[in-house]
């Protein structure tokens, strides 16, 4: 095994890192001191362009030498200067004063002490993967570019009730203005703003045009064809079908997740080669483990939780096919991928590694850029097959059995640790004549609604899942009885307010719920049949709401109490 140049590669980036930090430091001074001079004439206006130019070579540079929050807001301060450079010449001198204020100068002193605060980082540059960075909370924000007020207020409007913080627009230069630099978006725009949109993405990197779902009046073939050819993610004729839209929205967002990151443990005997593969994957955005001692193995895939696990061969005295058939030992990771990674050229000794307990073979060397890409696809791909198997179809969420273990676990965190944690249960209110007035399709389309509200207004921390046909268990983790019953009833309400359509009616639907605080019971079965007993006390009591189990005992209502 040879060691790839790695000692080399390492050398190479310090030295292009110390360049960098040089060479930032001079133009720093260099830049600060003109723009501060910059009045609101022709010339002010060159140094503003010039400050622009600057600030943008930086953002995108600094984030490769591992200065992250650097980068970050010399990104900010360039959009900062970007109406200026946008907008007509008349109006350039007057926006100068506006937008070179004491903040501005402030950010911009600021980046001193930021790159001082991040060179001492890591010895090894290392590439921040923007896209895993920003994911989880930035895409519930929708930038909304429509130029018509009505249809934009009302879109807007049904958006914001799905969850979605929505952000609407009447022009591309008016969106390109607000500093789009929040993190990664979903941008709905009417398809008439396509052609100024398209070249937006060329230079603003944290805009992705598969993110897009394009609005038309007109439905024809040759329009949704030229969608398509932009690359957007999504056509849809007006007027709107809006929870189909939410729908697209939330399907556009979960394949952004799936596709960023993913997770990888090496177990490799070599110690520089590890930390060569941890650096490569790492770089490619990959949260990365590595193990130079295979009597590790399992505590650490306990631990790390990986998507696949990469396994090399010959690790005297182990062999790694002889790992991956311990590794299977253990009924929890039957599921895991198993990519041996090794020099062995022999197709045979390839062939009967992978028939015992592997899944794949990458024959080493190979190139870094490859390593990433393999690696990366087979982690979506290992997403993919484990969410299909624990998560519903139809919601995306836990399935039945699922969501049982997660409620017995957090049962038993609450015991261990003496937390407060709630269950509830959820049941669409007559949902029965919801699918015979309007079609088990458009019953789907219903279910699917509730469980993208309920993945928007809870926390990352609580658990949802869909319990049967049109009921769904959700567990709130550290929340009091007071606290279930506020966040419940308000996904109760903003539930009642969606509204659906289908051959031309428009309907709500509302659901009940029932919660119980687990603490309280003998055990998460009992906690969960509490939090289903106070739900059909509410289905007796007039639906649409929330009941806890605790108070319905108290004003001893349990005579209400019905089956099914
Ligand atoms: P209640 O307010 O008392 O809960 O009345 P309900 O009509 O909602 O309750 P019921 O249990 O009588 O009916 C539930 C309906 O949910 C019947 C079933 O066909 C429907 N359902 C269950 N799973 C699905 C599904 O995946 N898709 C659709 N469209 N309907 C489903
Ligand atoms: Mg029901
Ligand atoms: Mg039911």
């Amino acid at each position: 095994m040879s060691n790839g140049g790695y000692q080399d590669v390492v050398a190479k980036l310090e030295t292009l890192k110390s360049q960098f930090v040089a060479r930032v430091i001079a133009e720093l001074d260099l830049n600060i001191g003109r723009l501060r001079t910059a009045g609101p004439d022709e010339p002010g206006l060159a140094i503003v362009r010039d400050g622009h130019d600057w600030l943008h070579r930086l953002a995108g540079s600094a984030g490769t030498f591992g200065f992250t929050a650097f980068g970050e807001t010399a990104r900010a301060l360039e959009l900062c200067l970007q109406p200026v450079v946008d907008s007509e010449r008349a109006d350039q001198q007057a926006m100068l004063a506006q937008v070179l204020d004491v903040n501005f100068f402030t950010r911009l002193d600021s980046l001193k002490s930021l790159l001082a605060a991040d060179a001492g980082d890591s010895a090894i540059p290392v590439l921040q993967n923007s896209v895993t960075a920003t994911v989880p909370e930035a895409l519930l924000r929708v930038d909304l570019l429509e130029p018509d007020p009505a249809l934009s207020r009302e879109l807007a409007d049904s958006l914001s009730r799905y969850g979605y913080e929505v952000v609407a627009f009447d022009s591309v230069p008016a969106f390109l203005a607000s500093n789009p630099s929040g993190g990664i978006t979903t941008i709905i725009a009417n398809i008439e703003l396509q052609d100024e949109l398209q070249p937006v993405f060329d230079h603003q990197r944290q805009l992705h045009r598969e993110l897009v779902i394009y609005l038309s009046r007109d439905d024809s073939f040759d329009v949704r064809y030229c969608a398509a050819v932009t690359g957007a993610g999504g056509f849809f004729p007006l007027p709107v079908d809006v929870p189909a839209l939410a729908d697209r929205i939330e399907q556009l967002s979960q394949e952004w997740e799936e596709s960023a990151g993913g997770r990888v443990m090496v177990v490799e005997d070599d110690e520089e080669l590890a930390e060569h593969y941890r650096l490569v994957l790492d770089q490619g955005g990959l949260s990365v483990s590595t193990i130079t001692r295979p009597a590790e193995v399992m505590t650490q895939l306990a631990e790390f939780r990986p998507d696949i696990l990469l396994m090399d061969i010959n690790m005297a005295p182990y062999s790694g096919v002889s790992l991956a058939r311990m590794v299977r030992f253990q009924p929890e990771w039957l599921g895991l991928p198993i990519v041996y990674l090794s020099s062995e050229q022999n197709r045979d000794t390839q062939i009967s590694a992978v028939a015992q307990g592997g899944d794949d073979f990458i024959e080493k060397p190979i190139s870094d850029e490859r390593l990433v890409s393999v690696v990366k696809a087979r982690c979506v791909r290992a997403r993919q097959l484990a969410k299909l198997a624990s998560r519903d179809s139809l919601t995306g969420l836990m399935k039945h059995s699922l969501i049982k273990q997660e409620l017995a676990k957090e049962y038993s965190r609450c015991q261990r640790y003496s937390q407060v944690a709630a269950v509830a249960m959820l049941d669409l209110d007559h949902f029965k004549s919801v699918n015979d007035t309007y079609g088990h399709a458009t019953g789907d389309t219903v279910i699917r609604s509730l469980a993208n509200l309920l993945r928007h207004r809870l926390r990352k921390s609580d658990i949802i899942g869909r319990y049967g046909g049109e009921e769904f268990v959700v567990i709130l983790p550290d929340c009091d009885e007071v606290q279930a019953e506020r966040i419940l009833q308000d996904v109760c309400d903003q539930f009642s307010g969606l509204v659906f359509s289908s051959q031309n009616t428009e309907f709500e639907v509302t659901l009940s719920a029932g919660i119980a605080i687990l603490g309280e019971f003998g055990s998460a079965e009992a906690a969960l049949n509490a939090a289903d007993e106070a739900m059909y006390h509410r289905k007796n009591h007039g639906r649409n709401g929330v009941t806890l189990y605790s108070s319905m005992r108290q004003t001893g209502a349990g005579e209400g109490v019905a089956s099914g």
